[in-house]
């Protein structure tokens, strides 16, 4: 396990609607739930007792049906809402006790939002729309186009700049939204049902390129959905939250394999470890693996082979790039011919990407003559993929 940055602390965190908020929290305090609450004080529990860490780069999904408190848990994150009661730390720096100058800093430096209805202004082209954080903070108007240009480059919008949104489509305009909160260069990104009003392939399109963004900017993201297919592609972690409460909070993995109540379990039903799981969770880092070298010829690979422990050889570019598998069998049928590696590689090797979910491999494995090299996104071989593991991963006993 490596040790986490945790980047954003929420502690005993109350929101409450209505003018009697001490009297509901004492209500909640003696057990009353979120209904029994409004009937009795017309005020309504909007987040209710939620603590959770969220650490520095990952992509934290919160989770729930509606009405369950997502959009106000993200809101309080920067007060947009005011808290009821409780505390909110972005690097140790309590949010909730911040002056409104200070939270002003934070809302620029260190926590942005993207709204779902993108909020882009007709009247202004794409660029000054993606410049419009920063110029609202006094950058100066080049300064703000060059931020601005560089994000719309990083979302695949850069010969769009001088566009405006009514040419552009609904996809592209998300991305707008998303290259303005990244131009104002925030440490946390806040998105609320970002990409809920896009055509089912567009969706899916942003969520892989948010993942890829993410791996890049090293920002954290905080994703609130309702929907679990796009909490699973794109959250390293997943908080489910039910009546204003967060009932539970893991990776999907650990989630699927202990679901805490009823309801955490109504959510992924349907749901097998095979979606959850992918390659790099069972990788297996044993394996043989020489870097070809032009001097190095098939006999010699042969016997540095034939002497470990291991029975495949991978051999790679200088930099770890796979470039194929070999045995001392096909080693030695091949050494009668010739005295090239390549011409010894086994037919059939693909290599597989650390992040593919492990229903998509089984069909690979099924054919594969060997352990699949898995790969990064360098492409360099980081581990390998045995049968055995793959089994015992997809077996739920
Ligand atoms: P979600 O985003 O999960 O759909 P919300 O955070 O919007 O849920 O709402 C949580 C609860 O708080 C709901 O019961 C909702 O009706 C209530 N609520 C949200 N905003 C307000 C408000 N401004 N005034 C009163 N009640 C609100
Ligand atoms: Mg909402």
């Amino acid at each position: 396990m490596t040790i986490k940055n945790v980047k954003l602390k929420v502690e005993n965190l109350y929101k409450v609607f209505g003018d009697h908020p001490k009297k509901t929290i004492s209500l909640i305090h003696k057990g009353l739930d979120k209904e029994a609450i409004f009937a009795k004080t017309g005020n309504t529990v909007g987040v209710n007792n939620a603590s959770f860490e969220v650490y520095a780069g990952e992509i934290f999904v919160v989770m729930g049906l509606s009405g369950s408190g997502k959009s106000t848990l993200v809101r309080l994150l920067n007060r947009l809402i005011e808290p009821t009661e409780g505390n909110i730390w972005i690097d140790g720096q309590n949010i909730t006790q911040m002056s409104d100058k200070e939270l002003r800093q934070a809302r620029r430096k260190k926590i942005s939002m993207v709204f779902q209805s993108f909020a882009l202004l007709p009247h202004m082209t794409v660029i000054e729309n993606a410049a419009f954080g920063l110029t609202l903070d006094g950058f100066n108007k080049n300064q703000a186009q060059k931020e601005a240009l560089d994000a719309l480059e990083q979302v695949g919008l850069g010969t769009h700049a001088n566009s405006y949104p009514s040419e552009l489509s609904g996809g592209m305009q998300q991305r707008v939204g998303i290259a303005r909160a990244l131009a104002t260069g925030s440490e946390i990104m806040l998105m609320d049902e970002a990409f809920s009003a896009l055509d089912p392939l567009i969706r899916t399109e942003m969520q892989d390129e948010l993942v890829k963004l993410q791996e890049k900017n090293h920002r954290t993201i905080i994703f609130i959905s309702h929907d679990l297919d796009e909490a699973m592609r794109i959250g390293d972690r997943i908080a489910i939250m039910e009546q204003g409460n967060i009932v539970q909070v893991g990776t999907p993995e650990e989630i699927l394999r202990n679901p805490e109540t009823e309801y955490v379990e109504a959510f992924f039903k349907g749901v097998s470890m095979s979606e959850v799981l992918t390659a790099k969770n069972i990788i297996n880092h044993k394996f043989f693996s020489v870097p070809k070298k032009g001097s190095q010829g098939l006999k010699t690979l042969s016997r540095l082979l034939d002497d470990s422990d291991f029975d495949y050889a991978y051999i790679t570019t200088s930099d770890k790039r796979f470039i194929g598998v070999s045995t001392v069998e096909s080693m030695q049928a091949a050494a009668k011919t010739t005295d090239k590696v390549e011409d010894s590689y086994l037919t059939g090797v693909t290599t597989i990407d650390a992040d593919t979910p492990l229903n998509e491999v089984i069909g690979l494995m099924a054919e594969a003559p060997c352990p699949l090299p898995i790969t990064n996104e360098k492409n360099e071989i980081i581990g390998i993929l045995t049968r055995t593991k793959l089994l015992k991963a997809l077996d739920p006993n």
